[in-house]
């Protein structure tokens, strides 16, 4: 069980809830701290503590493109995935005045999914692939809307309620073949599985890393050299930095611990993916044969390893985490936590409203123990019987 402090009181709980963030790994931490401290210079400074700083950027530049397998240059450091998501559907213009068309999927993260709304004022068409009970796009549709009038198509690698993975292979190869451009938001791939062949196919790439134990506010977009690098232009405006597209004193030790996360899930590449896997499953089947009417969205198809997205109809998902202590979980989508709406990927799914706000999600990292989640599963099922047992009352 993992410890915190918090001023003078310990506290304990067992943290699930991986897919919102994820603890920033110590080697991580250790690599941050000079550059909080002794090598504080500005990269753009032309003395030696500035170029020391500068220095830095470039080894986490070419190792954040190592991961993606793209060249230096083609990367932007950003604040995270949101923005990394807003420079390219906000920053987007038309190819030329016959594509005028933006595709995403019903399932996508506000990110791209508010820009996107956004576009339709300033003339841009936007159309939403559905998605099916299990949250994976419908390919056929996929071919309906995406024609010779789109200009970028833009599909998540996996999602962060459900864990869903997208075919985004086949995504990136329709775009192309209607000569449009492809953009995978990837905040939750990244750390969860390893680098895919699939990278190559996207003209953009967002990351996040925070999401894969290195720091949040950090993040990085990629951009393939070429027609997309003049296909979109800057969200916010200052500076010359990161090549104009996203001007702003770099945030150095953020993005030298972005690199020491991207160095990790390089060479850990995917290691422990079955162990998580095999937790996830454990914890998945147990609760799921000792509830009755209970069932896991997305169980029909691929997804992240550790995501587990539970549904238990009649059991309000705030009214069970607030009785979990010491689990760490979150409804739905903790993103949108704090927001009235129940779940959008989960109505795009075809549940209800009630079932919708009836659905927790738990997500698991590779701190946890197998102790952790046999004590996790266990939790779950004896408050579900507590709450019935009060209910029925
Ligand atoms: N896209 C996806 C799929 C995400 O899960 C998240 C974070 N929940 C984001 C984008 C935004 O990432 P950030 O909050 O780090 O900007």
């Amino acid at each position: 069980m993992s410890k915190q402090r918090s001023g003078q009181l310990k506290m304990q709980y067992i943290y699930l809830d991986n897919n919102a963030t994820t603890p920033c790994d110590e080697v991580v931490v250790n690599a941050m701290l000079p550059y909080l401290s002794k090598h504080f210079g500005n990269p753009a400074s032309p003395h030696a503590l500035g170029k020391e700083a500068h220095l830095a950027i470039s080894r986490a530049r070419d190792t954040v493109a190592q991961l993606v397998g793209s060249k230096p240059h083609e990367i932007v450091f950003t604040s995270g995935a949101t923005e990394s998501n807003n420079i390219v559907i906000m920053g987007l213009s038309p190819l030329d005045s016959c594509r005028s068309r933006i595709v995403t999927s019903a399932v996508e993260h506000k990110s791209i999914l508010n820009p996107c709304s956004r576009k339709i004022r300033s003339g841009f068409d936007v159309r939403e692939i559905e998605v099916d009970h299990d949250g994976l796009v419908n390919l056929y549709h996929a071919q309906e809307v995406i024609d010779e009038k789109t200009a970028l198509v833009s599909v998540q690698a996996a999602n962060n309620e459900t864990g869903v993975l997208q075919p985004v292979e086949e995504l990136a190869e329709l775009a192309h073949s209607c000569g449009a451009l492809f953009h995978c938001d990837a905040a939750q791939w990244f750390g969860k599985l390893p680098p895919g062949a699939w990278f190559e196919k996207c003209d953009y790439l967002s990351i996040s890393g925070h999401k894969f134990y290195g720091p949040k506010g950090v993040g990085a977009l990629l951009l393939r050299s070429g027609n997309p690098l003049r296909s979109v232009s800057p969200v916010l405006l200052g500076g010359g930095q990161e090549g104009g597209l996203r001007p702003g004193t770099l945030n150095v030790p953020g993005i030298v611990g972005l690199g020491v996360a991207c160095e990790l899930a390089r060479t850990n590449a995917g290691k422990d993916v079955n162990d998580i896997e095999g937790l996830r499953n454990y914890l998945e089947t147990t609760v799921v044969t000792a509830i009755p009417g209970a069932w896991i969205n997305g169980a029909g198809v691929r997804r992240l390893p550790g995501t587990c997205s539970l549904t238990i109809p009649e059991v309000p998902a705030s009214v069970l985490i607030s009785n979990l202590s010491p689990l760490c979980i979150s409804e739905g989508s903790a993103c949108t936590s704090g927001a009235p709406e129940p779940s959008h990927v989960l109505r795009a799914m075809g549940l209800s409203r009630e079932e919708a706000d009836c659905t927790v999600r738990i997500s698991l990292g590779k701190n946890n123990s197998k102790e952790e989640i046999e004590y996790a599963a266990d939790k779950v099922i004896r408050t579900y019987k507590v709450i019935i047992d009060h209910v029925n009352s």
